[in-house]
């Protein structure tokens, strides 16, 4: 049992490769179900979880080009967020989904692999997903609002996708990105002003 690494992987935290990896652009490999529960794929998941995330993190962002990711919603964000359900910290392998709801809303999103940026992103409002979790076994689940949302952000990087390549456009035709400095400013303001339309855009309560 390589103790070494997983004594290793509870004191330390992994680097999270940023915009610019070629590791991020891999469409990532599916996990051989017989492994799950092996060394191998638990080290994977020992990583994930050590690392520090707000609400998502997967392999490829590690640098491990499986098709895994994990998704947590902190009950303290459900203020900020509208539809927004908490959720306990879940590991998604070999994830599918189909869309059950594709009402496109936007919302902020940002990424640890792209850091000091928000953007604004179209995601459908449900969608149902298969995955294996850690024990190898199948669930299905129906995820909606921000929940679908995470989770599509995160099934993205699987497939060598980033938030910044799936940008909402303004009114007046501008990608929607924005300096996380400048976007604090923005949101100080709009929310000063009582701009409700503005943080609906962005899927913000008011
Ligand atoms: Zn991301």
């Amino acid at each position: 049992m390589g103790s070494d690494l997983l004594d290793q992987a509870a004191t330390q935290e992994f680097e999270i490769f940023k915009l610019g990896h070629p590791a991020l652009r891999l469409r990532s490999e599916e996990v051989n179900p017989s492994e799950i529960g092996s060394e191998k794929i638990n080290n994977i998941l020992v990583r994930l979880k050590q690392t520090k995330q707000t609400v998502g993190l997967s392999a490829p962002q590690l640098g491990i080009n499986y098709r895994i990711f994990l998704t947590e919603l902190p009950t303290r964000l459900s203020s900020r967020y509208l539809g927004y359900t908490p959720s306990p910290l879940q590991i998604w392998i070999n994830p599918s989904y189909t869309v059950v709801d594709d009402t496109m809303l936007g919302g902020c999103e940002s990424c640890l692999s792209v850091p000091g940026y928000i953007g604004r992103v179209l995601r459908p409002a449900a969608i149902e997903v298969q995955a294996l979790n850690e024990d190898g076994k199948s669930v299905i689940e129906t995820l909606s609002g921000w929940n679908a949302r995470v989770f599509l952000h995160e099934y993205d990087h699987l497939d060598g996708i980033l938030y910044v390549d799936k940008l909402a456009e303004d009114p007046e035709g501008r990608k929607e990105l924005f300096e996380k400095s400048m976007w604090e400013v923005i949101e100080a303001e709009k929310r000063k002003a009582g701009d409700a339309e503005w943080l609906a855009r962005f899927r913000l309560k008011q």
